[in-house]
């Protein structure tokens, strides 16, 4: 975790309101589109500004930029999942 933020105002999750979908601008990727969402003023930010807090709002992990945490639209059966890590987001919600 860094000691430092490496611009003002920085934010590490970026929300797309219209979407619903929460960004990890620290793993940004093209597909995200972060600046298109900007630039549609769609970009939400949260406080705090964490994960577990956007997801809790009811935002959607970006299968691109959070595919530990993205969900699949609709639960595919017979998924060769090859291994479980074993760790667990905490859920801390007090
Ligand atoms: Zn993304």
């Amino acid at each position: 975790m860094p000691l430092y933020t490496p611009t003002r105002n920085a934010q590490r999750y970026l929300g797309d309101g219209k979407a619903k979908v929460v960004h990890d601008l620290l793993n940004e990727k093209p597909e995200c589109g972060a600046l298109d969402i900007i630039a549609a003023r769609n970009g939400e930010r949260f406080v705090p500004d964490k994960l577990e807090f956007a997801l809790s709002l009811g935002y959607k992990a970006c299968p691109h930029c959070l595919p530990a945490y993205a969900q699949p639209e609709e639960a595919s059966p017979a998924a060769g999942e090859g291994g479980e890590g074993g760790e667990k987001p905490e859920a801390g919600g007090a």
